[in-house]
């Protein structure tokens, strides 16, 4: 059982974790955009993968739609955090819509490169995960000049037009360790594969899988918060897995299980980019409510990084 003679469970947050800059913005966008225009402001596909963020802004009126075709003709729609292909920005002006969008300029910087490269005649191999709204829309800058591998057995058997031709570039939310050996079996293959101009999974991914690394070598569970469908959520588990323990997903605190805290007496806690700070504070709350608990933070860097707001919802 939790509680026992021998005094406090160790909480063991890994830092950084929660909210991005990139996460941050784009819910800001939201917020200003039912402020100064008024509900219902709708939402291309969720802002940010956290089911609730997503309810949280349902609440105060804002409508997410899976397509354009649910938003009414002349009406205000933000575009996601994950960002969208030129088609939908297309359809978007042939329907008068009027768009703020909340790409993530890191993000962004990926769908440049997809251009920049292909326009040169690459054939980029993107590294992603098929069917993520960022892999569609990244990869749909170039429909015709890139391919998806999404593993080293894609790596090892994808067919480019020409060799000497080749680029990668990457999902910015995906696992650095993955990555890595999916670039190798690449390099093996195409010794001339270009690389991005700087890397592209993001800063934010990158502290939060080496924060929960760190974590993870002195934990014997750790709990990841982060809706199920939040790509670098998912990362943080396998990342913590990988360095030897169990590790569990939870939406919120009430997705933890009793029977995952049998006899452990050290849990790191961590958060997925996209998961509010305050679900991380439910989630201790509920460890005290099994026994005391002692918190202690492993910092691995601090951050600093901010984006602007679009100038559509700055504030004059
Ligand atoms: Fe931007 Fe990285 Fe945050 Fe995604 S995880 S929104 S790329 S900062």
């Amino acid at each position: 059982a939790w509680a026992d003679a021998t005094g406090a469970r160790q909480v063991l947050y890994a830092a950084p974790r929660s909210f991005c800059a990139g996460v941050i913005r784009a819910i800001d966008i939201v917020n200003r955009a039912l402020e100064t225009r008024g509900a219902p402001v709708y939402v291309r596909k969720q802002i940010v993968h956290n089911r609730h963020v997503v309810q949280e802004l349902e609440s105060r009126g804002a409508v997410f739609v899976d397509e354009l075709d649910a938003v009414p003709n002349g009406a205000l729609v933000v575009f996601s955090a994950h960002g969208v292909s030129p088609a939908v920005h297309a359809e978007a002006a042939t329907r008068d819509l009027q768009v703020i969008d909340a790409t993530c300029p890191l993000v962004s910087k990926v769908h440049s490169e997809v251009r920049r490269f292909v326009d040169r005649q690459h054939t980029v191999l993107f590294i992603g995960h098929a069917g993520h709204e960022e892999t569609v829309g990244t990869m749909g800058e170039r429909p015709n000049g890139t391919l998806l591998v999404e593993n080293p057995t894609d790596a090892a058997t994808v067919e480019v037009p020409d060799p000497a031709r080749v680029s990668y570039l990457v999902q910015t939310t995906l696992a650095m360790d993955e990555v890595a050996e999916v670039v190798d079996v690449l390099r093996q293959r195409f010794p001339l594969l270009q690389a991005p101009a700087s890397d592209d999974i993001c800063y934010a991914t990158t502290n939060r899988q080496q924060a929960v690394q760190t974590v993870a070598r002195e934990s014997e569970l750790v709990l990841v918060v982060g809706s199920t469908n939040s790509s670098n959520s998912n990362r943080l588990v396998e990342t913590a897995e990988r360095a030897g323990v169990p590790a569990y997903l939870i939406d919120d605190a009430e997705d933890i299980r009793l029977d995952w805290l049998a006899g452990v007496r050290t849990v790191g806690i961590t958060a997925g980019a996209s998961a509010p700070a305050a679900l991380v504070d439910e989630v201790v709350a509920a460890l005290r409510g099994l026994g005391p608990v002692e918190i202690t933070e492993r910092a691995v860097t601090s951050e600093h990084v901010f984006f602007a707001l679009p100038k559509e919802v700055r504030k004059s």
